[in-house]
């Protein structure tokens, strides 16, 4: 089916006829982005124009008509879901649609909601101009024409420009050439040619096992083996159509709030807790779906630890090996390099197994690089092959290609270009400083190609939409971001990316397959539902971190959107649905049984090289203590820690994971010594079991094996607030010496005055009434304001130890900790002071469970280091 004839030159909107040249929005582009926009903004009466390169609807599935071209993610999902009737009207006939049917999908939506007549076909726009005296943009294409609108829209794909390939010599080359991205309408047949097909991602994956079915000879180049897994094409996945015909509204709703827009259950095992064998097991259950996500989600850990991701990476290399007979080929195939998922994993049909056919040859561009292409072939290595055809399958200029390639300039005469020189900066991946009423769909900063793209496009599509019908009835005409807005969507995406292994990958996802394209996450890795849900608050907290102007109005919310680290944030939200009771609810007994519950069901920390229980004289009788021995020659330097737990619960052994990460960090020795908890032992026993453990352990550091003089103190939380105490009362008493002291997220002061016990008061596990109870249980007010108890309150902090204090932005805790490390500082203390941005009290001790701990943990290992230095 083709357009109708004479579509795209109607001017009627709501009844009215409007101007051509002159409208609300225009809107570049008519993929399936496109056509959803145009369809809301028409239904919301704004006069537009839709502007399209090629002359149908389709976008991807108009331009990719290689053999084998298919969408990878199930038709179950990949549809619109704005139009109900559509799933009535449409029934798909696979799993993974091929491209003709998905073109026809859209032709077949285009038809329906009449968006032929709304969109001009065959026209290119190649600039673009902010005009802020009229306060719009102007739009040049590639008919002549300038077209004046106040909201301008690329919905121009984030794969729609196919990269040229960096090769010598592609002009010599007398046969054919083809592209994938821009395949030849009317088809080609490779019969009884010798064909060469440059590149292994995912359209070529696709495209190979037809090309060779045809071809009498088939040369692959290959410089990056990809993981594929068999699509096992068929039937929509059935739980999946069962799902969607008990209740569709339910399904679609889950689809928008999981991480990436297709439902699916996310994984509680780490690849690292189960046997190898059983991993596999796993692996198998979910590669023999045929589903692109799956195998990527079977463990909660394979996108952020590389030990995790090499389990799921192995698993595909060994299904390679079992088909590929030839083993130097399976091992050319088998990715190495790069962690499973940090490349756009594909899905085939009889890739692997093409390799095994006689006139399909592979070819290691590492060991053969391509010296030239010359008028007959490709000189390769010491080889010189002859070729009929060329087919190049190498990729895109992903994310940004589409929206540069129009010379967009913006306030002050910078353009886009310019702009995003150094990396695509933008908020929320939707808009941009310095180019007002500028939107992009699935641009870079969104989840994008990370996500099954209709459920992205459509929140695009909706957000962009409301937020114009909202200026409209206020009467803004423009709206644009701040700077500091954009920054800390920057640092956000930056969070998201630092906690997983996309970055120590060269692919299209960081832009490494464009020579001179700056190296950065271009999609945002934080989740389809997490990112909805902040779109969304930008909207509700009034458009916050954007600058609304009009009718004489002017109204800035600025402010940063998103500041916590994200894994905290999925933590939080995890426990939020669990609905525990608070702990200041429970009895002090009942409190620890949940503490001790919650403490087994974490990781278990780094090894290290020996680990002894003892006992030792504390101040009111024995104390049980944990002593951590670095695997390295000893002997080492001892450090004595001091557990959290608000003085009423915890024990030696309740920090384990992370004195085990400090001893391997740092190389030094670790002794968690216990104390006496309240209420059953108030104030000060705590504090005097502190001072007498240091004692012992510097009485008997030799035999422990540590190096005499060389010991420091830790503590964590309440424990922190104890080692902050001993410091000063081995001060007092004359010893014994120490070298240093860490105190993470410590309690320093029992007023509990500081702003942070308001600001973090709720939300964030250490709550103000759960540190009320802890106080309540520990020390009586007037006690309190005892050194002992507050260290800050001291009336001398000279002559203490050099210290290192980590305080986390959103724990009520802060401020008395910043508070202690100024007054430490303020009376000559040498500090080190970490705030640790975006996280919580708990976080940073939540070892191999939150990667955004790693490098506060490293800060903090680096400092007891130098301590002994
Ligand atoms: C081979 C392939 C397979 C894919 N499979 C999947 C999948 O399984 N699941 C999934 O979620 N996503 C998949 N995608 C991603 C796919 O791009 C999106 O799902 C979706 O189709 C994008 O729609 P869009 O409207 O945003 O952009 P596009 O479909 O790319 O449409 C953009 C349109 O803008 C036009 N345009 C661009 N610049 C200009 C200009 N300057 N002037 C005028 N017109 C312009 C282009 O001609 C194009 O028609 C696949 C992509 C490819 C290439």
């Amino acid at each position: 089916m083709r357009r109708p004839v004479g579509a795209g030159r109607s001017g009627k909107i709501m009844g009215k006829i409007m101007s051509r040249s002159d409208v609300d929005v225009v809107v570049v582009g008519a993929g399936f982005a496109g056509m959803y926009l145009l369809k809301r903004l028409r239904d919301a009466g704004f006069s537009h124009r839709v502007l399209e390169a090629g002359d149908d609807v389709g976008g991807t599935w108009y331009w990719n008509r290689y053999p084998g071209a298919r969408c990878d993610i199930s038709t179950t999902d990949y549809q619109f879901t704005w139009d109900p009737e559509l799933h009535e009207q449409w029934t798909w006939s696979e799993k993974h649609a091929a491209q003709p049917e998905i073109l026809r999908y859209a032709q077949f939506v285009a038809k329906k909601h009449d968006l032929y007549s709304g969109i001009d076909f065959e026209v290119r726009v190649d600039r673009a101009e902010w005009n802020d005296a009229t306060h719009k943009w102007s739009i040049h294409t590639s008919t002549g024409e300038t077209i004046t609108c106040r909201h301008y829209v690329m919905a121009t794909g984030c794969l729609s420009v196919p990269k040229e390939p960096d090769i010598n010599g592609t002009d010599r080359f007398r046969g054919d050439v083809y592209v994938t991205g821009r395949w030849p309408h009317e088809g080609v047949d490779f019969t009884g040619k010798k064909v060469a097909v440059i590149g292994t991602g995912s359209s070529a994956i696709q495209s190979i096992p037809l090309i060779a079915e045809q071809a009498s000879e088939l040369v692959v180049f290959q410089r990056t083996p990809n993981y594929s897994i068999p699509a096992f094409n068929g039937p929509a996945p059935q739980y999946r159509v069962e799902r969607l015909k008990a209740d569709r509204a339910a399904y679609e709703a889950e689809a928008r709030l999981s991480p990436t827009g297709v439902p699916i259950t996310m994984p509680t095992v780490s690849a690292l807790s189960v046997p190898r064998e059983t991993a596999f097991e796993m692996l198998e259950v979910a590669w023999k779906k045929g589903e692109l996500l799956e195998p990527g989600l079977v463990f909660m850990d394979a996108g952020t630890n590389r030990a995790a991701n090499d389990v799921v990476a192995e698993f595909m290399r060994t299904k390679i090996r079992e088909v590929v007979k030839d083993p130097v080929t399976a091992e050319i195939l088998s990715p190495r390099k790069h962690p499973y998922g940090t490349k756009r994993p594909c899905m085939d049909t009889n890739y692997f197994q093409t390799y095994n056919l006689p006139h399909v040859r592979l070819v290691d561009l590492n060991s053969s690089p391509i010296r030239t292409i010359t008028e007959s072939g490709i000189e390769f290595g010491d080889e010189s092959h002859d070729f009929d055809a060329i087919v190049y399958a190498t990729g895109f200029d992903a994310m940004t290609g589409a929206i540069v390639s129009v010379d967009i300039t913006g306030k002050d005469g910078v353009t886009l270009k310019k702009k995003w020189e150094h990396g695509p900066h933008n908020y929320l991946g939707l808009t941009t400083v310095g180019f007002p009423n500028l939107y992009m769909i699935t641009g870079p900063g969104s989840p994008s190609v990370l996500s099954n793209m209709m459920v992205s496009i459509e929140q695009h599509v909706d957000w962009i939409t409301d937020t114009i019908i909202d200026m409209r009835d206020k009467g803004f005409e423009t709206i644009e971001p701040t700077p500091a807005a954009e920054e800390s969507w920057r640092v956000h995406c930056t969070d998201c990316a630092d906690i997983t292994l996309f970055q120590e990958t060269d692919s299209w996802y960081m832009g490494a397959n464009v020579p001179g394209k700056p190296r950065v996450l271009f999609p945002y890795i934080g989740g389809v539902g997490r990112y909805r849900r902040i779109c969304d608050e930008v909207r509700t907290r009034d458009y916050l971190g954007f600058v609304l102007e009009g009718s004489g109005k002017r109204q800035v919310n600025d402010g940063p959107i998103r500041e916590i680290q994200p894994d905290v944030e999925m933590v939080l939200d995890m426990m939020a649905t669990l609905g525990l009771p608070p702990i200041e609810s429970m009895s002090p007994t009942d409190a620890r049984a949940f503490s001790e519950a919650s403490s087994a069901m974490r990781p278990t920390g780094p090894n290290v090289g020996e680990i002894v229980d003892g006992v030792l004289p504390g101040a009111g009788g024995d104390l049980n203590y944990r002593l951590y021995r670095p695997a390295t020659t000893g002997p080492h330097p001892v450090v004595v820690y001091y557990h959290g737990g608000g003085w009423v619960f915890g024990s030696h052994v309740s920090d384990d994971p992370l004195c085990r990460a400090m001893c391997s960090m740092a190389d030094v020795i670790i002794i968690s010594v216990d104390y006496r908890h309240a209420p059953e032992d108030r104030f000060p026993a705590a504090a005097d079991d502190g001072f007498a453990a240091l004692k012992w352990v510097a009485d008997n550091i030799e035999s422990l094996g540590g190096v005499p003089g060389q010991i420091a103190v830790a503590g964590w939380s309440a424990g922190g607030n104890i080692a902050a105490v001993t410091a000063q009362t081995a001060r007092d008493a004359g010893g014994p010496a120490l070298r240093g002291q860490l105190l993470l997220t410590p309690v320093t002061d029992g007023s509990r005055q500081h702003p942070s016990h308001q600001q973090n008061a709720s939300g964030y596990i250490l709550t103000k009434s759960l540190m009320e109870w802890f106080w309540n249980h520990y020390a009586d007010p007037s006690d309190r304001t005892n050194p002992k108890a507050s260290p800050l309150l001291a009336k001398d902090l000279g002559n203490l130890p050099p210290a290192m204090i980590v305080t986390c932005q959103y724990d009520p805790l802060r401020d008395e900790g910043d508070a202690y490390a100024d007054a430490l500082r303020a009376a000559g203390v040498p500090v080190q002071h970490l705030k640790a941005r975006g996280h919580i009290h708990t976080s940073i001790t939540m070892v191999d469970a939150l990667p955004s701990g790693v490098g506060p943990r490293q800060k903090m290992a680096a400092a007891l280091k130098g301590f002994f230095a």
